[in-house]
């Protein structure tokens, strides 16, 4: 979805990230309890979260539904497909269709997980 869609009401200041490859996503999470919240890519162009909802219990009605599952063959339980479920490229037309919309009416100068600058607002934690 895009990260403008969403508002950060209380702890923003325990926001935290890490990266585990120098141009792999920034893992969203918070520090008083390691609650995973999602993930962005590293570039602030790319204005999307791709949520951890059901690590943070998020109701269809306040996020949407799913739209896809990425690398389901590593989950350390069996997890049913859901949303497209047809592969990567109607996932892709998602997002682009999200990154495009977002740029164009300015949502993406909403993204809570980046500043104004454009660099995530919690320092990153290199993982590699
Ligand atoms: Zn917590």
């Amino acid at each position: 979805m895009s990260a403008g869609k969403l508002r950060i009401e209380s702890g923003a200041d325990l926001l935290a990230c890490r990266q585990f490859t120098a141009k792999g996503p920034l893992r969203w999470h918070v520090t008083c309890c390691k609650t995973p919240i999602g993930n962005t890519l590293s570039s602030a162009f790319f204005p999307t979260i791709a949520l951890a909802r059901c690590a943070v219990g998020m109701p269809e009605d306040a996020v949407g539904p799913v739209i896809g599952q990425f690398f389901r063959r590593d989950a350390t339980e069996r997890v049913g497909k859901v949303g497209l479920g047809r592969g990567w490229p109607p996932i892709l037309a998602k997002f682009g269709k999200i990154v495009i919309a977002a740029r164009m009416n300015g949502e993406h100068r909403k993204n809570p997980y980046m500043g104004n600058a454009g660099r995530p607002v919690a320092r990153v934690q290199r993982d590699y």
